[in-house]
């Protein structure tokens, strides 16, 4: 028999874990320094193909 534990953590860290914070995914989109439009960063731009 092994115990089990109750709760790993509160209910706050698991509100947290539960889609409480945003996901990463639209954090690397940056602005194109050489059109301005919204680009992924460290990637060349789709609309002037500036890289970086
Ligand atoms: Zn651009």
């Amino acid at each position: 028999m092994v115990p089990l534990p109750k709760r790993k953590h509160t209910r706050s860290r698991t509100g947290i874990r539960r889609g409480g914070q945003p996901k990463m995914v639209l954090s690397n989109l940056t602005k194109c320094t050489s059109c301005g439009k919204l680009k992924e960063n460290h990637r060349a731009c789709p609309y002037c193909g500036f890289w970086r």
